[in-house]
């Protein structure tokens, strides 16, 4: 979840009705070289955090250090028992390891505890999470944690400031983010923030990797408002194929894309397909193309108009994505003109209608797909060593 400064947006919000009619594809003259990845860098077409390019003018960093403030704060009516520090502590640190790891080393992150609990000045029920938090209910609660722990505490590097309540305080129920604080601490101008609520304790430390990254600019992929043909499907679009998507799904990997968007999956890593010639490659799974083999191939993007592409990746039962039944071809579709939580991705399922939703999405070697929009032909095959070997052949 993350928050603008205006409109807070809880769990459900607007249903978007349409999405703008795609604009005409673009004319590609025959025999022209083959587009360069900055060619399917698609541009952001939202004012909210979305799958485009560049990621949200507020989003922090996601190449280097990251500094961050971890606060443990308690209250009056729910005082943190003694020894329940490490237990907080280490419920999140999973989280951190996440980034780090699935980042290969690109974000670094720094994180500086308070020394021991932090008493909040009002009691938790007085912070409204669970009657409609808004954006001023939120920066009044972290603004209130910041101001409690400043005098034993240092801001004057801090990037962002993470709030961990007491397991206690049970009203303090969710775990939102803003990305639009606004309190100075020690000179520092702080503008980031997330809470770590009760749902912490449900999701364990994924929700803290999930949350930063919102504070890098991922949008949210589930949906905030579920399809009215399945009104209880807030996993539509992606099911569990990204941490954006679901923290508790089978394959909690972010999507080749988002680690394009955040800077760890090279330029040189994306094969960019015309529609009007052949395209072959071989790519590698996309657990291992930011860790193991960050030089290889790990994404195919066919860019079928200015705002919209088709993407296949490589989704293999490694790394964090250790639990996946159905490994092959994910294919997906992006569209950078719809914002968070309303669908910029959709992933494509090779067995629609199957019991297992979207968790069998991924398309098997020896199948193909027809893109609609084009008539483009995609194929997949086996390749040694967890390849996957994609053609594209233009549509007719
Ligand atoms: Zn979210």
């Amino acid at each position: 979840m993350h928050e603008r400064r205006s409109a807070f947006i809880a769990i459900a919000a607007l249903l978007v009705t349409g999405v703008a009619a795609a604009p005409a594809t673009a004319e590609r003259a025959h025999a022209a070289p083959a587009p360069g990845a900055a060619q399917c860098k698609l541009p952001a077409a939202t004012d909210d955090l979305g799958s485009g390019f560049p990621v949200d003018d507020q989003a922090l960093p996601a190449v280097g250090t990251l500094d961050a403030a971890m606060l443990f704060v308690d209250f009056e009516d729910y005082p943190a028992p003694r020894g329940s520090l490490l237990k907080a502590e280490s419920n999140l640190r999973s989280g951190v390891e996440y980034l780090e790891n699935v980042s290969g080393g690109a974000l670094d992150i720094e994180v500086t505890n308070s020394d021991g609990w932090v008493r909040m000045p009002e009691p938790s029920t007085s912070y409204p999470f669970e009657r409609g938090l808004s954006y001023e209910d939120h920066v009044r609660y972290i603004g209130d944690a910041i101001e409690a722990a400043d005098a034993d505490f240092d801001f004057s590097d801090t990037d962002v400031v993470w709030v961990v309540a007491t397991e206690e305080a049970e009203s303090i129920s969710y775990s939102p983010t803003t990305n639009h604080l606004d309190v100075t601490a020690d000179g520092n101008h702080l503008t980031h923030a997330v809470t770590f609520g009760y749902d912490q304790w449900r999701w364990g430390g994924l929700v803290l990797a999930h949350e930063t990254g919102h504070s890098l600019g991922l949008p949210d992929l589930y949906l905030f408002e579920a399809p009215e043909d399945d009104p209880e499907n807030w996993h539509a679009a992606v099911g569990g194929w990204d941490l954006m998507g679901l923290i508790s799904g089978q394959a909690p990997e972010f999507l080749a894309w988002h680690r394009w968007q955040l800077g760890w999956l090279a330029d040189r890593q994306v094969v960019c397909a015309p529609l009007d010639a052949r395209t072959t490659a071989t790519i590698v799974p996309v657990e291992e193309s930011t860790t193991g083999r960050p030089t290889a191939d790990a994404m195919v993007v066919l860019p079928v108009s200015e705002t919209r592409a088709v993407v296949v990746e490589n989704r293999q039962a490694i790394g964090y994505d250790r639990e996946i039944l159905t490994s092959g071809a994910l294919v997906h579709t992006v569209d950078t003109g719809v914002r968070t939580g309303h669908g910029p991705i959709q992933v494509v399922d090779a067995t629609p209608g199957s019991a297992d939703a979207l968790d069998d999405a991924p398309f098997q070697p020896g199948t193909s797909w027809t893109e609609p929009s084009t008539g483009a032909v995609l194929t997949f095959e086996e390749a040694r060593g967890n390849g996957l070997r994609v053609t594209i052949d233009p549509g007719a």
